[in-house]
């Protein structure tokens, strides 16, 4: 059995992927660069956890690293590759661009290169619901016109999916890109402010709320996100007859190059979020209201009826529930 390469797989999305595809028997290598953006414990823990599976290898490696990354493909194949090795992070992004060209356009360049050689059959990368920028209609679709990015993190995933409908089109590598939105969930980032503010109220210190609370996210469980990937990753993009390399490409239609938003199509305001979190924590935050900060939007609100039309299935999982499970997680593994 040919085994599924998931990129980021020390990540928090990565690692719940990677788990999904183990528990069903497939064979998985797992790479990461185990940078320490955020708690490298953290990772390691989730590692440990891959580590227990007999069919999980994992490769630490760097993606800007060309060599390292050629040498893989060069070493194995990999008929699915599941890319989500990336700098994350909006604010983060303003302060070190660089991290953001190296891991996001230079490895994602490798992870091209790296599938176009060894003949993969189907390349899914993460995007983003930031490349939506601060679009004013609402529900954002894949169709939408978005040139605009408010982050230099937004800039480089829009970037992915320029360089994947290259490759599509050129090379006739088959291509998926997933826009994913506002993911949380067990195992979650500490950066992020569903964690931030759970450690925060815990410790009875201030939460910082930014743009008065006023912001809407499409807050989008996990287990949502790794069920799109799932069906996702078995559903090859074709590429329509009239496809040519030689000419160029009316639209997206031709290449076998695809895009979907993977969001809840629920967009719930950071208060009522923080509302739900001190529920479940049984403890009033402490607020400290601040302005909208350079690179936010107002709101994010995923249309996925692309997604309920290619593999029938839209994410659902209410905030009440995932919340819920999230601080259950947060207890036990904080042991708080
Ligand atoms: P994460 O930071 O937890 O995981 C990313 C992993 O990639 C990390 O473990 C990191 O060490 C690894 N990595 C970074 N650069 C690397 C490199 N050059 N070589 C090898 N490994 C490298 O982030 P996540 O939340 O799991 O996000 C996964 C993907 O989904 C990313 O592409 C992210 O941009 C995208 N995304 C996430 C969200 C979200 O809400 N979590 C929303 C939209 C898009």
């Amino acid at each position: 059995m040919k085994p599924i390469l998931v990129t980021g797989a020390a990540g928090f999305i990565g690692y719940h992927v990677a788990r999904r595809y183990l528990d069903e028997g497939l064979e998985v290598v797992g790479l990461d660069n185990l940078n320490d953006y955020y708690d490298p414990a953290l990772k390691q823990a989730r590692l440990d956890r891959l580590a227990d599976y007999g069919n999980f290898t994992f490769v630490k490696a760097d993606l800007a690293d060309r060599e390292a990354t050629s040498r893989l493909f060069e070493t194995r194949r990999f008929p699915l590759v599941v890319h989500l090795a990336a700098q994350a992070g909006v604010r983060y992004s303003l302060q070190n661009p660089h991290a953001y060209t190296r891991s996001n356009v230079d490895g994602f360049l490798n992870i091209l290169e790296g599938c176009r050689h060894a003949g993969c059959e189907h390349l899914l990368y993460a995007s983003s619901s930031s490349v939506y920028g601060a679009l004013a209609k609402i529900p954002f679709t894949v169709h939408d016109n978005v040139d605009h990015p408010v982050s230099l993190y937004a800039a480089t995933k829009k970037s992915n999916e320029l360089f994947a409908h290259t490759y599509s089109h050129v090379y006739g590598l088959r291509t998926t890109g997933l826009r994913f939105f506002t993911v949380y969930g067990p195992w979650y980032r500490p950066d992020m402010a569903l964690f931030l503010f759970t450690r925060a109220i815990l410790a009875g210190e201030p939460i910082k709320v930014f743009n008065n609370g006023e912001m809407q996210r499409d807050f989008t469980y996990i287990d949502d996100i790794v069920e799109g990937v799932k069906r996702i990753g078995a559903h090859l993009p074709q590429p329509n007859p009239l496809w040519d390399p030689r000419q160029p490409d009316p639209g997206t239609s031709r290449a076998p190059y695809r895009l979907y938003n993977i969001g809840n199509n629920q967009p719930v305001q950071l208060m009522r979020l923080i509302e739900v979190l001190e529920d479940c924590l049984g403890k009033k935050a402490v607020k400290e209201m601040l302005p909208m900060q350079p690179g936010d939007v107002p709101m994010t609100y995923a249309d996925v009826d692309d997604l309920a039309q290619a593999v029938d299935f839209r994410p659902h999982t209410p905030i009440e529930e995932g919340v819920e499970k999230f601080v259950r997680w947060y207890r036990d593994f904080y042991r708080v």
